[in-house]
């Protein structure tokens, strides 16, 4: 199969073109290089069946494809504060061009939608027929409205124009080739142990996330994919730690001498977040398969590497 993967430079994109590869598909990997490095999928630049393309997915673009995964859009909160505008336009007019595009060439297309569209859940844990507490003014609004968005276009292009479309709702996936600088917890977290500097926990710590390691969300998004359901379907893993929890952890694990301090907690960060994974388990027989310990090591010895290559 020909298979687009948008966002394929970036994390979880990258892991799953390494996927797609490996299974002998063609793949284009679509991207800007906003959070994306050209590191990520090096090792394929020179394969015949891959082809990377520096496109903006805000601008319309035309391809000839089988499958589209749709991942194009900066996903830590760092970066897509940065420039909330493009946070929009790129969840909303990016995916309604890839969209236009699967239509066209009627491709099936998978949508990387995220937890996010819960907001700061007042139902615990989240199933997919929770309809969320999102505020729409705030700081995280370009995110997690930007994504409500690409969902209902998704399914207003399935019922309207028969789109054969797929709703990955993804909960907090960490492992290898995040970025140092990303902002998201666990690479802060980190980065900052190997570095010896103290650990930033934002607010008192007892904010709660779920967390995912990137191998086994690639397999739910192949399985939900290659699967008959269009969802929206929860992909995450239901263990649940507050964020003390968390960085006690990776402290006790990187560098038990360096400091834990609290920060000012950010503006609408929600308090407590958990997949239900029921509809993966049942409808595509998916579940997590690597404990947060195991995934936290295979992270610290990536960053490790790439820190101690910089000295
Ligand atoms: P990432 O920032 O590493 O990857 C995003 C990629 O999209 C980058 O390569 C970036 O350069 C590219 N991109 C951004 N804007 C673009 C544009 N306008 N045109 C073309 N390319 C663009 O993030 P990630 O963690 O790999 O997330 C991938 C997807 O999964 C995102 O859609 C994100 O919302 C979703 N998601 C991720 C998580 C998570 O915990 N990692 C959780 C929920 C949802
Ligand atoms: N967080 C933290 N220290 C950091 C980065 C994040 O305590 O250095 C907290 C953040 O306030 C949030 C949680 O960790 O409560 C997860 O943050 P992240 O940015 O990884 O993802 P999201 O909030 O989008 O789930």
């Amino acid at each position: 199969m020909r298979i687009l993967v948008t966002g394929g430079a970036g994390f979880i994109g990258s892991h799953l073109i390494d996927r797609l590869m490996a299974e002998g598909h063609e793949v284009i990997c679509l991207d800007n290089f906003y959070t994306g490095h050209k590191r990520n999928i090096l090792k394929w630049l020179s394969h015949p069946y891959f082809e990377l393309l520096r496109h903006d997915i805000t601008e319309p673009i035309r391809l000839e494809v089988d499958q589209i995964y749709h991942l194009a859009c900066p996903a830590s909160p760092v970066h897509y504060q940065y420039n909330p505008v493009k946070t929009i336009k790129t969840n909303v007019m990016g995916t309604l061009y890839m969209l236009g595009l699967a239509k066209r060439v009627k491709a099936r297309f998978l949508l990387a939608s995220t937890s996010e569209v819960y907001g700061d859940p007042d139902v615990h844990p989240q199933s997919e027929d929770y309809r969320g507490n999102v505020n729409p003014i705030g700081i995280r609004s370009c995110y997690d409205e930007g994504k409500r968005v690409a969902e209902t276009l998704a399914f207003d292009y399935h019922r309207q124009n028969g789109v054969d479309i797929r709703v990955a709702r993804i909960f907090n996936t960490y492992g290898p080739r995040m970025l140092e600088n990303d902002g998201r917890v666990v690479s802060n977290f980190v980065v900052q142990a190997l570095k010896g500097e103290p650990l930033t926990v934002y607010g008192d710590g007892s904010q709660t996330r779920s967390f995912c390691y990137v191998s086994d969300l690639v397999e739910g998004l192949m399985r939900l994919m290659n699967n008959d359901h269009t969802g929206p379907i929860n992909l995450g893993n239901p263990g649940e730690y507050t964020i003390l929890e968390l960085a006690q952890a990776i402290q006790k694990m990187v560098n038990p001498d360096t400091e834990i301090i609290f920060k000012p907690l950010p503006q609408d960060d929600p308090r407590r977040r958990q997949p239900d994974i029921s509809k993966a388990k049942t409808l595509l027989g998916w579940e997590p398969t690597i404990p947060l310990s195991e995934g936290l090591d295979l992270t610290v010895s990536d960053f490790r590497k790439r820190l101690t290559a910089q000295e």
